[in-house]
């Protein structure tokens, strides 16, 4: 097996895009088109061709550029059902081939109600879409916080050493919260602190590592005890906690 080459790329203010690279196959794939412009200057960066898109969900910052890019690509269309222009609607528990890798379609419903994550177990990477950022997660526009909640579950699931690449670049705020329910954490301590000095270089703080998050993503840690006693919910259910976390996130 190839060990794909990833290259992730900023866009508008806080977006990532990720291309996917084979070398053997000349297989190109890319995570999500919100800008059109950046993703092929990526592409002519890398001198690479695109040969599959796989889009996460129906939000304008993840698709507003996949026309242009399929018209000077001719890139396959990999996404969510009501997407106009989707080449093959995947859905939950869904598998495809990319350049040699299984590509498994996750439905995590929450942020909206179509939201695809693509998990390759072969490579150990997740894109996690608008559901799981680095110590945060996506705010509930479409979903309430039971449907979340069993969507992370999901991702919490997947191997503890799998690269979580979630959208978006929110974690120096992330951070500023998770501490506000969980201040005792030395780990969450120490990673706010490396996350401040990534940030002061300009530097991603996606991806990060499954097994991170759940020691320090607050979204992800419902069951601990301290995040419970903070919050006087000892008696209460994963889900109810969770549902107090986001709360308190929305008004963070
Ligand atoms: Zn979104």
């Amino acid at each position: 097996m190839t060990t794909l080459d990833v290259f992730q790329f900023p866009y508008m203010s806080d977006n990532y895009g990720v291309l996917l690279h084979n070398k053997d196959t000349s297989e190109t794939a890319m995570i999500d088109a919100g800008d059109a412009s950046a993703a092929l200057s990526a592409l002519k960066q890398r001198g690479w061709s695109l040969t599959h898109l796989l889009l996460t969900h129906h939000h304008a910052d993840h698709i507003a550029g996949m026309h242009e890019i399929k018209s000077k690509t001719n890139c396959k269309i990999y996404g969510p059902e009501g997407i106009d222009g989707v080449d093959e609607v995947v859905g939950g528990g869904d598998r495809f081939d990319f350049a040699g890798n299984e590509v498994q379609v996750l439905h995590t419903p929450g942020h909206t109600m179509d939201m695809l994550n693509f998990y390759l177990p072969d490579q150990s990477l997740a894109f996690t879409g608008d559901t799981l950022f680095t110590l945060g997660c996506g705010r509930l526009f479409e979903g309430d916080a039971a449907t979340m909640w069993n969507s992370l579950s999901k991702l919490i699931s997947l191997p503890s050493d799998t690269w979580i690449y979630g959208s978006h670049e929110y974690t120096q705020a992330n951070a500023k919260f998770a501490l506000s329910v969980d201040p005792n954490n030395k780990l969450l301590q120490q990673r706010a602190e490396q996350i401040d000095t990534l940030r002061a270089d300009n530097k991603p703080t996606v991806p990060s590592k499954l097994s991170d998050e759940l020691k320090t993503n607050p979204f992800l840690r419902p069951d601990d005890a301290d995040i419970r006693a903070l919050l006087n919910m000892q008696d209460a259910t994963d889900e109810a906690v969770f549902a107090e976390i986001r709360k308190r996130k929305d008004n963070f």
